[in-house]
């Protein structure tokens, strides 16, 4: 907004209305904080505007001045809705602000409800702005849109970057899970039906009925037809149960370079279902090697409160730390 123009628009003095409901204000001392003692009154603020030029100008005048015979606003606001800007005038210190009306200083703290404004300009300024807020709310929420969208545009500059990057990872192997469940998770289990002398049981690596021997619940042993290490689980007494955590990666073509993947796996059995396990399998980290092998690394994670996605960079926590390499 050009300073000139608005300076052209002249100021808005209060009205012979408002000195007259500030006189009548006599303000009683009541607690501000913890020790302060200050003089409240029933309407802190007021507020008048105007339309001119197409810009909005909204007056903010304080009731303590208002008593003391000075018809001068505190701040005058103007907004321009076609360019979505908006600039204050700061009586006080004589300058211009780009703060938004939450940022304004005030003698102390107020209610925006303990701010007057007659109902016909409240109407005038919610429509003008176009929110569903009134008064000084409303100027808040308009505001806060405008900051909002601006610190929309700044991230969407940086995360379209990341989005077309993401773009060009192909998708996991079909047989991925299935890989992951034999290849990337080492912990395996033999389930048994207890009794004194076990024969048999069923081996999660395997995935069928294996001969056994000597099980006891809890301890380790080999499976006898695919040699794996493997601990003994009666199945009464297993219960719910999972393997630990485990990083796994998946190395794939990306453009003229290659990405190489990191999940997090873990594997699920509910109480008795012990055949058919769940996987769970997370991509939390993403390292994108150029033809000359420079990488670029991403990580899955929170965003400026703006939800969960694929960010550029580390996270606060290393994911390539405590971790096996799968081939
Ligand atoms: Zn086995």
């Amino acid at each position: 907004m050009k300073k000139i123009r608005l300076k052209k628009l002249g100021h808005l003095y209060a009205t012979d209305e408002m000195l007259c409901m500030a006189e009548q204000d006599i303000p009683e001392n009541k607690k501000i904080g913890w020790q302060r003692v200050e003089p409240v009154f029933q309407r802190e603020v007021y507020l008048q505007s105007k339309i001119c030029d197409g810009i909005l100008m909204v007056a903010i005048y304080l009731a303590r001045d208002l008593r003391l015979g000075s018809k001068k606003p505190l701040y005058e606001i103007f907004i321009d809705k076609s360019k979505r800007e908006y600039l204050t005038w700061d009586t006080v210190k004589g300058k211009w602000r780009t703060a938004c009306v939450e940022a304004l200083e005030f003698p102390h703290y107020y209610s925006y409800s303990c701010a007057y404004i007659t109902p016909e300009e409240d109407i005038r300024l919610a429509e003008y702005l176009g929110v569903t807020q009134k008064g000084m709310k409303g100027i808040y929420q308009y505001q806060q849109s405008i900051l909002e969208e601006r610190l929309e545009n700044r991230y969407k500059k940086e995360t379209s970057l990341w989005e077309a990057a993401m773009k060009l990872v192909p998708d996991v192997p079909k047989d991925w899970l299935r890989w992951v469940n034999r290849h990337g998770l080492n912990e395996n289990f033999i389930f048994y039906d207890y009794s004194k002398n076990v024969k048999e049981g069923f081996c999660t690596w395997c995935e069928k009925i294996v001969p056994v021997k000597k099980a006891r619940h809890n301890t380790y042993g080999t499976c006898i037809c695919c040699g794996h290490r493997i601990q003994y689980k009666a199945k009464g007494k297993a219960g719910r149960l999972c393997t630990k955590e485990e990083q796994v990666y998946l190395p794939q073509k990306y453009g003229d370079g290659l990405i190489i993947r990191q999940f997090t796996a873990q594997r699920f059995y509910q109480k008795g279902e012990y055949k058919t396990p769940k996987i769970m399998c997370n991509e939390t980290g993403r390292v994108i090697y150029d033809k000359n092998l420079t990488d670029t690394q991403y990580y899955y994670g929170r965003y400026k409160q703006r939800g969960y996605r694929w960010i550029k960079g580390y996270p606060s926590y290393s994911f390539f730390m405590d971790t096996t390499i799968i081939n």
